[in-house]
């Protein structure tokens, strides 16, 4: 498996993109500019196969319409997108497509698929399972295990310090999860907590992303840049 890590900044930062991770043919997240990012590291949008939504805030959620009306204008529409995510899409996406010249036929060939939580969904080989997460009050916000060819990912974003966090990091190999700032507030988690964390679960690899422009690192988390790959 390969994932990219497509934009690993938070929302105010000025060095990298809005959040998205790509593994292999599922992309996690589309914030704002994120079709640009993956133009910039010559991944095609037809490439993409599935989109999996964490939660509806700009950058995480934002880039879908841009996303699809590239895809129009590619003339990729033959292959249908799958997209997965909390409930309420279904009526953001027609939202999104309402606001498009070819709204209609976009949505003719997408598959949107709402998910519940703790309700695990297999779909081609991909399995997923929805966590709630803690992100100020703003609900629904998943955070995932991805599980694929024996492999667990975890993906966390956005969520302060929870328990399904930590129920995430105990059950996956890889943890990609939001590190705002250095320090935890009640809608992200800092550095300081995600790094006790890597140290407790030691048979787990961290990569923090969501990022504010902080320079500090450590050597018990990763730091992913844009477009760096990861080969598992
Ligand atoms: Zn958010
Ligand atoms: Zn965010």
């Amino acid at each position: 498996m390969k994932i990219t890590f497509v934009g690993t900044g938070n929302m105010g930062c000025k060095k990298r993109g809005n959040s998205s991770v790509l593994i292999d043919d599922f992309l996690i997240d589309i914030g704002c500019g994120t079709v640009k990012q993956l133009g910039k590291f010559d991944i095609e949008t037809k490439s993409i196969k599935y989109i999996l939504i964490s939660h509806y805030h700009s950058d995480h959620f934002a880039d879908i319409g841009h996303f699809f009306v590239t895809r129009y204008i590619r003339g990729e529409l033959n292959n249908i997108i799958k997209l997965i995510g909390p409930i309420g899409l279904k009526e953001r996406i027609k939202g999104f497509f309402k606001m498009t010249e070819h709204g209609e036929e976009l949505l003719e060939r997408t598959e949107i698929i709402e998910l519940e939580e703790n309700i695990d969904v297999n779909i081609d080989g991909y399995k997923i399972r929805p966590l709630a997460l803690t992100h100020g009050k703003i609900k629904p916000v998943y955070g995932y295990i991805v599980e694929k060819d024996n492999k667990k990912i975890g993906y966390t974003c956005d969520t302060t310090v929870c328990d399904n966090f930590e129920e995430i990091c105990r059950n996956v190999d890889y943890l990609i999860g939001d590190a705002n700032k250095i320090t935890s507030n009640a809608n992200h988690m800092g550095l300081t907590d995600f790094t006790e964390y890597a140290k407790k679960y030691k048979e787990c690899k961290f990569y923090a992303i969501h990022r504010g422009d902080y320079e500090e690192r450590n050597e018990f988390v990763n730091f992913p840049e844009d477009g760096d790959i990861l080969k598992i």
